[in-house]
């Protein structure tokens, strides 16, 4: 059965945070999934596959970057471009051309949002899609029922008028779900919405929690390759049955 990873990054960037990964890094990153032959997918294959089966490639793979960072035009676009690789950018309506002010009272690092006339340059090319992170980024578990659906529906209209173009996927800020909130996702028109769970997603699961895989600063690319879920390279098999055999 098919997998499908879906890759969850934030900042592309030279900072320690643990929410940021290195270019240097990045690069690496995308070197290994050409490597062994990962052809990226944007959310409407995944939803036409999961929903109606619909064929995709053998080997998908779908990167995710979440909050609509400057950097990730500045540093991860061009790297994607160079591997042909495409890539989902949740943005966070109310705070384009800001910062990601939602933090700021938890001390977290401000950086700048990429702007609306940024985004619109940038999505005349096939690579990037963009798609809605909510208006404000609050906890959606967290605030009256009229908001969330307020905050759905409002940042999707948004981005739609912007793009001129229909948006259908949806990412939880903070990972934050609950079964009223994936209610009312559906009920404002979204097709799919990603989590923060941890896994890699086969048809039949919920279209409304996908699983991501987030990468994460300190992650070598060791790591990056175990949360992959390669297989390991056939003389390493070998080399451990052979250790196993020796050791009795
Ligand atoms: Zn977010």
């Amino acid at each position: 059965m098919i997998r499908i990873p879906i890759l969850m990054y934030h900042s592309i960037d030279d900072s320690p945070a643990p929410a940021c990964v290195r270019p240097n890094s990045f690069v690496r990153q995308m070197a290994h999934l050409r490597r062994l032959g990962y052809e990226t997918l944007h959310l409407d294959a995944v939803y036409h596959y999961m929903a109606e089966g619909v064929p995709i490639s053998r080997k998908p793979i779908v990167i995710t970057f979440d909050d609509g960072y400057q950097d990730n035009l500045q540093n991860a676009y061009p790297i994607l471009k160079k591997y042909g690789f495409c890539a989902t950018i949740f943005v966070v309506t109310d705070y384009l051309g800001l910062t990601n002010r939602w933090n700021a009272r938890g001390g977290v690092v401000q950086r700048p949002l990429m702007s609306w006339a940024e985004l619109r340059e940038v999505a005349k090319e096939p690579l990037l899609s963009f798609q809605p992170h909510t208006c404000s980024h609050p906890r959606l578990t967290q605030i009256p029922f009229v908001k969330v659906k307020e905050e759905l529906s409002k940042s999707k209209e948004t981005l739609e008028d912007s793009l001129g173009s229909p948006c259908h996927h949806f990412a939880y800020p903070y990972g934050d779900f609950n079964e009223k909130v994936q209610d009312a996702v559906k009920e404002t028109g979204y097709r799919t919405a990603c989590s923060v769970l941890w896994g890699h997603n086969r048809r039949g699961n919920d279209l409304f929690s996908l699983f991501r895989i987030g990468v994460r600063n300190q992650d070598r690319l060791s790591d990056f390759k175990r949360i992959l879920g390669e297989p390991p390279p056939l003389w390493k098999y070998y080399w451990l049955r052979f250790r196993a055999r020796l050791s009795g």
